[in-house]
């Protein structure tokens, strides 16, 4: 195989899920059959590399300095709810029954997977939470093993610095990730979010 064809193979494989076999098939594809779309993928690539970072308050992805939600004069500044991923936030939003703002750990720990709090921005998370505007934080991490492990984490640091703490209500089925759940079962568990 050539070295450029080779490097591109080992490329592919930076992604989730993807084997020596798959990678080797979606390079082979890109360049006998769409060259347009590999064009297009490098150079989306290079641009999201360069201009998304996290937002210096919520850490989720943004161009900006802060993002549009942190930015938005309309929210609750003393609510911060905690979720696991961008995705979850937006799953959120669409219950239009949260008004505050939020904090994204961009993951959760896994201690198994070698993720612990550094990994998921626990001090940013802190200095966030202790801005002496925020009086709440609800924890809205997913409904699995690893994602209630985190909220019990999270939870002991801030009510370590005297925050209160909630946690989403049951509802969100056991093992259940917030992305595939629908709106109204999450709605309900934030309205009848418990204290922890
Ligand atoms: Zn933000």
């Amino acid at each position: 195989m050539s070295k450029s064809l080779e490097f591109l193979t080992e490329a592919l494989r930076r992604l989730p899920g993807i084997g020596p076999k798959s990678a080797q098939r979606m390079a082979f594809h890109l360049l006998q059959h769409d060259r347009e779309g590999a064009d297009m993928l490098s150079r989306a690539l290079q641009q999201a590399v360069s201009a998304v970072h996290h937002c210096a308050l919520c850490n989720t992805f943004t161009e900006e300095e802060v993002c549009d939600t942190c930015s938005d004069e309309q929210r609750e500044r003393h609510l911060l709810c905690v979720v696991e991923t961008p995705a979850d936030q937006l799953m959120i939003e669409q219950t239009l029954t949260y008004k505050g703002l939020y904090f994204v750990l961009m993951g959760r720990l896994s201690p198994l997977d070698g993720i612990g709090p550094k990994d998921i921005h626990l001090e940013k998370l802190l200095a966030r939470a202790a801005d002496g505007l925020v009086t709440e934080v609800v924890l809205a991490t997913n409904f699995t093993n690893e994602g209630e492990a985190t909220a019990h984490y999270i939870s002991e640091m801030l009510k370590a610095r005297g925050l209160r703490v909630s946690r989403l209500a049951r509802g969100v089925p056991v093992g259940g990730e917030l992305e595939y759940v629908d709106a109204g079962t999450i709605a309900r568990a934030m309205l009848d979010r418990r204290a922890t």
